[in-house]
């Protein structure tokens, strides 16, 4: 875990969904090996391409963006993706670890931000044990013109909650997907390596700046 917090009080925190709010290992192999499978059936691709989307995914590319750089729209893959990959199945909820973002949703305002589909969104949320209403606001890759990495993505939360840009505080297990747009923003993150980062992070005071809680 690697704390980036440039102010003493936050007005949101954003998490990420994927490997932040479960555990990535989870998502990670099954989601590539779904997305290899539809490149190797498919007669428009060939091997390259496969090698392609998996150089991409290890360098930290999401397979989204690989995929629009084959041709294959966000609509069309989050099309795909919806009919063809259902991870919810492989969830465990984790009562401790809800019990802490709960602690978090009712000190300050909370909004999901991620790249999977509005649809796999809500149903993992669901599984997890969470209402959508536990959160100010969940955007997925359905919702905005501009999905992570892009600072757009984050813009459009905060300025749906009247929120400053600085005031943001990003939680997520990519750092280039999750906390470097925030921080061009002048906002604040925590790169966490999924829940069990999250427990500590609430549970340990580590949202202090300058002897001070954060949050
Ligand atoms: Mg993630």
């Amino acid at each position: 875990m690697k704390t980036y917090l440039k102010r003493e009080n936050f007005g949101l925190v954003i998490f990420d969904l994927d490997g932040t709010l479960y555990p990535g290992e989870v998502y990670k192999k099954p989601y590539l090996d779904f997305a290899v499978s539809y490149l190797t059936e498919n007669p428009d691709f060939h091997q390259a391409d496969v090698t392609e989307l998996k150089k991409e995914y290890a360098s930290g590319s999401s397979v989204t963006a690989a995929m629009h750089g084959m041709g294959i729209s966000k609509h069309k893959w989050n099309k795909i993706r919806d009919n063809g990959f259902d991870i919810t199945k492989c969830l465990v909820p984790d009562a401790a670890f809800k019990k802490r973002v709960l602690k978090l949703c009712g000190r300050i305002r909370t909004a999901v931000l991620t790249n999977n589909t509005r649809k796999n969104s809500e149903k993992i949320l669901t599984k997890l044990g969470f209402a959508v209403s536990d959160f100010s606001l969940i955007r997925t890759s359905d919702d905005l013109n501009h999905t992570k990495p892009s600072r757009e993505a984050f813009m459009a939360v905060a300025d749906h909650l009247n929120v400053p840009y600085d005031e943001i505080l990003s939680i997520g297990d990519r750092f280039e997907n999750d906390i470097a747009p925030v921080l061009h923003l002048g906002g604040s993150g925590v790169l966490v390596c999924g829940p069990g980062d999250l427990i500590k992070l609430v549970d340990g005071d580590l949202l202090t700046v300058d002897g001070k809680s954060a949050i």
